[in-house]
């Protein structure tokens, strides 16, 4: 388990294998290529995207739910999925001859999901070979307005008697996933700039795979991370999704070495577990 931004985390990823992020003080995770038995126990999953590598644990994840008679598991994706993933469990109902229930919430750019307790899943175009959606977790806190800091208590408490509006709504945004993407969702979007803690893939580290191709592949190139580096607003940075081609060592050595120490001193390269290492 890591703690990044004050946020706990618990991550696999590996390009083109797995990945989920578990997230398990919000009660969700990111994706769920292959389902760890920790992730059944989260009740909302926001899918990124439809490859497997992202997708393919549901049914696990939704069956073992069933099982442990936990409540149904809240599904969001890419609203271009929905039609798709609903024959998909069509079919798995027929073939494990049981209910396995769940709830689809469709999700678009710009949209939202509430999360409760003040907690809110936006949505934003993340961009890929597929149709896919980043998330950035938001809460909203209630704080003093400027004008009353520093007046003694007992004039706040009577403000707030005499129907003054003490608090103004401020919003914080914490954790943001882009899954798969190109770099240009750093351009696009600020939400993912000014999270707290940023998830970010980095599948390409060396010349072996070009800049162009990795775009192409819908990736990012650690070489436009390095080019990008002023923009990252972040309190921390995890970076996942590398290739299986580069290991745990060479990767964090990697990464130290091409990223200006600003950035670096942010910075965590999720390692591989095993049977990946
Ligand atoms: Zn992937
Ligand atoms: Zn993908």
């Amino acid at each position: 388990m890591l703690t990044l931004a004050g946020h706990n985390v618990n991550a696999v990823s590996v390009g083109g294998l797995e990945t989920c992020i578990e997230l398990p003080n919000y009660k969700l995770c990111f994706d769920i290529g292959r389902c760890p038995p920790s992730a059944t126990r989260l009740p909302t999953v926001l899918f990124t995207h439809a490859h497997t590598d992202h997708m393919g644990g549901v049914i696990h994840h939704c069956a073992t739910r069933d099982l442990t008679s936990m409540p149904p598991p809240t599904y969001v994706m890419p609203a271009e999925n929905e039609e798709a993933f609903l024959e998909m469990m069509t079919a798995w109902r027929k073939l494990d001859r049981s209910p396995l229930p769940c709830t689809v919430v469709p999700a678009s750019p710009g949209g939202s999901v509430d999360l409760g307790r003040g907690r809110t899943a936006k949505f934003f175009r993340a961009i890929h070979r597929v149709p896919s959606i980043g998330y950035a977790i938001c809460t909203q806190k209630d704080v003093l307005k400027d004008e009353y800091k520093g007046l003694p208590r007992e004039a706040i408490r009577d403000a707030r008697l005499a129907g003054e509006a003490i608090t103004t709504p401020v919003e914080t945004v914490e954790v943001a996933f882009c899954g798969d993407t190109t770099i240009d969702v750093v351009d696009r979007e600020p939400l993912v700039r000014a999270a707290r803690l940023l998830i970010l893939e980095v599948t390409f580290l060396d010349d072996k795979v070009s800049v162009e191709k990795a775009r192409a592949k819908g990736h990012v190139h650690i070489d436009e991370v390095v080019e990008r580096a002023d923009l990252f607003q972040n309190e921390a940075i995890l970076f996942t999704h590398r290739s299986v081609r580069y290991g745990n060592e060479w990767a964090e050595a990697r990464f130290k070495e091409v990223l200006p120490a600003h950035l670096w001193e942010r910075s965590t390269v999720l390692p591989f577990a095993a049977p990946w290492t």
